[in-house]
């Protein structure tokens, strides 16, 4: 797919997003005057990043990892040297959940359609999944069911697939937002990190 199309085609999954009145969180959305987070940035992406939902700040902007997460999610791919328009953020819940609860078992059913449909058109050689609830989603559904154990054992690994497009390498990390409190998280974030710069290259 060339550049535009890709364009097109994301806009259309978007759109899709937006009008998903039968979301469990749609009213949510509406009373609060909340706006959908679909993600954002090249649409050609080698990596792409997938949170888990988007919390207040998100859902009034649109924009994903806008807040406190997003300052250190800002800051780990500094410390690589990957910049934000370069890589795809995005998350597998695209309304943010009240008060920031984990995402249920059906939205995330509901939603991971799109999230399907982001990978299809951006064709990503790395997904790094941030998070519990990403992490699972994502490697089930490229055949790595039996291997899915804690994310303690798991962050930083690198599991090597094949898509119709080529290899692809999916990353687990742990969620930005882990590291808020826990400095010694921050540390094994940075150190992952640098298992997606390898790959990037
Ligand atoms: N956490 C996520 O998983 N996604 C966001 O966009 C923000 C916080």
């Amino acid at each position: 797919m060339i550049e535009n199309e890709r364009i097109e085609a994301l806009k259309k999954i978007d759109k899709g997003i937006l009008l998903l009145k039968k979301s469990p969180l749609y009213a949510y959305r509406l009373e609060n005057k909340y706006v959908p987070v679909p993600g954002e940035g090249s649409p050609s992406a080698h990596i792409m990043f997938v949170g888990e939902a988007p919390g207040k700040k998100e859902a009034i902007t649109g924009k994903p990892f806008c807040g406190a997460s997003g300052k250190i999610l800002d800051n780990l791919l500094a410390g690589v040297g990957i910049v934000r328009p370069d890589v795809f953020i995005t998350s597998i819940v695209k309304d943010r959940p009240p008060e920031n609860r984990d995402p249920t078992p059906a939205e995330i059913k509901l939603y991971a359609p799109f999230l399907d449909k982001q990978i299809d058109v951006i064709q990503p050689k790395v997904i790094a999944t941030l998070g519990r609830f990403s992490m699972e989603y994502v490697l089930a559904k490229f055949g790595f069911q039996s291997d899915l154990e804690p994310i303690s054992k798991l962050h930083g690994k690198i599991f090597k697939t094949k898509t119709s497009y080529g290899d692809l390498y999916i990353v687990p990390l742990y969620h930005p937002a882990a590291a808020i409190y826990n400095q010694r998280l921050k540390g094994t974030l940075m150190e992952d990190f640098k298992v997606l710069k390898n790959l990037y290259k």
